[in-house]
């Protein structure tokens, strides 16, 4: 250093006034090619946003016995996740019954569920189009339980482009109606847990990648009141985590969870049976319908997708409801919000008063030959019940007085 001084005090003062300014040039642009340019601070910013984004997403998941770790790829869809390496795990009451996976982020790829969570999207308040609605159903009902829906809640074609239909064969002709909304599962026509767990798998699929806010699945025996689903979904966050539904039963159900048979091996004679976990959880009846914000299923991804959810209902050798409560109650540590204005047939319909009917969310019947057994009852029906045996023509004149079908519309 002192050496170099030595050297520039030797020089001509315009000498050293020149390559003074060289110097302070060369400093200029120096700094300019070290600021970041637009695109790359539009990035950074983005990134910011995108780490805020996971924080918030993540933070609703550090309560209860919920596995942690888990990530998902963008949307949250399935067939993004990378695939998992073997870990052990826990369940809600922290002893290690069964092996699950843990999901990594795919690489160079944004793993934020993109739809639901980004900032300007979550705070509008939610519309029809923000929820995917299915109906489970099978062959030998398309022709009895179907033609009321369409003529009542899914008269509009507003209602019908949400709503899908998941059965066991194929029909071009309610492909035709729905706007190809009419899916063949190819699983079994039996109302066993097999062939109900196997469709379960498939809808949970198709609304995972549909990217929707809320999934709601009914029987197709409900009534679906599509303006009182609206509100009460609009007084729930999407992006936080919520299982709505009715609960049947008048105590939590008891389960007894064999873990996953993959992991056994296979057995050995005289070899004793690994021990049963019992749990016990509330779970919400599927003949009231059920609905999931996305937040939740993103998380049920691990598990409820059509190629894992027959297995998880194999745990507790027990059908397609009570396996989606297990997923969600034991295994993510989510309760059941119970919703009283969802009604199933397993309970008296014909005690509920036409104030009741106007607020239900979801209503049922239960017939036995051509006549209904259990169904609503109203003081001023507009129709009898030869003509409306299920008694949701008469609900949906009630609501919807203007309606095509109602008399004098
Ligand atoms: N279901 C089905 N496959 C069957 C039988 C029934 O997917 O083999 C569906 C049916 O379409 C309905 C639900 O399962 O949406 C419940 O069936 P159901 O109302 O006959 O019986 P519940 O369980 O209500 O007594
Ligand atoms: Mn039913």
């Amino acid at each position: 250093m002192y050496y170099r001084w030595q050297r520039m005090s030797s020089l001509k003062p315009r000498t050293v006034l020149m390559m003074g300014t060289v110097y302070v040039m060369l400093c200029f642009v120096a700094v300019l090619l070290l600021l970041p340019s637009d695109a790359e601070e539009k990035e950074n910013r983005s990134s910011k946003i995108q780490a805020l984004q996971v924080e918030a997403w993540q933070g609703s998941s550090k309560r209860g016995g919920r596995p942690r770790n888990i990530f998902f790829s963008s949307e949250g869809r399935e067939d993004d996740l990378v695939q998992p390496a073997r870990v052990e795990s826990h369940s809600s009451l922290g002893r290690k019954t069964f092996n699950t996976s843990r999901y990594v982020p795919v690489q160079n790829k944004s793993f934020i569920p993109s739809n639901p969570t980004t900032f300007e999207n979550s705070f509008r308040q939610t519309e029809l189009s923000d929820i995917f609605i299915g109906v489970k159903t099978t062959e030998i009902y398309h022709d009895t339980r179907l033609p009321v829906l369409f003529e009542t809640w899914l008269d509009g074609a507003d209602v019908r482009k949400q709503t899908y239909f998941f059965t066991d064969a194929d029909s071009p002709k309610y492909s035709k109606e729905t706007d190809g909304h009419f899916i063949n599962t190819h699983c079994a026509a039996r109302h066993t847990r097999q062939g109900l767990c196997c469709k379960m798998g498939h809808i949970f699929s198709t609304y995972l990648q549909s990217g929707k806010r809320w999934w709601c699945n009914v029987d197709d025996d409900n009534y679906l009141n599509i303006g009182n689903l609206l509100k009460l979904l609009r007084s729930y966050r999407h992006d936080k985590d919520y299982y709505l539904g009715r609960s049947s039963t008048s105590s939590e159900i008891t389960v007894y969870d064999v873990g996953d048979k993959r992991n056994l091996g296979k057995k050995k004679v005289n070899e004793p049976r690994p021990p049963r976990r019992q749990t016990s959880f509330w779970f919400a009846t599927g003949g009231a319908g059920v609905c999931i914000s996305r937040s939740l299923a993103v998380k049920m991804s691990t598990y409820a997708g059509m190629n894992e959810f027959p297995h998880i209902c194999n745990r507790i050798n027990l059908p397609d409801d009570v396996s989606i409560a297990f997923i969600i109650v034991d295994i993510l540590g989510i309760p059941l919000t119970k919703i009283g204005d969802m009604h199933s047939h397993l309970a008296v319909l014909r005690n509920l008063h036409e104030n009741q009917v106007k607020n239900a969310v979801t209503l049922s019947y239960r017939m036995h030959s051509e006549k209904a057994v259990n169904s609503v009852m109203l003081k001023s029906a507009a129709f009898n019940t030869t003509v409306d045996p299920t008694r949701f023509k008469s609900i949906h004149c009630l609501l919807h007085p203007e309606a095509g079908i109602c008399p004098g519309a």
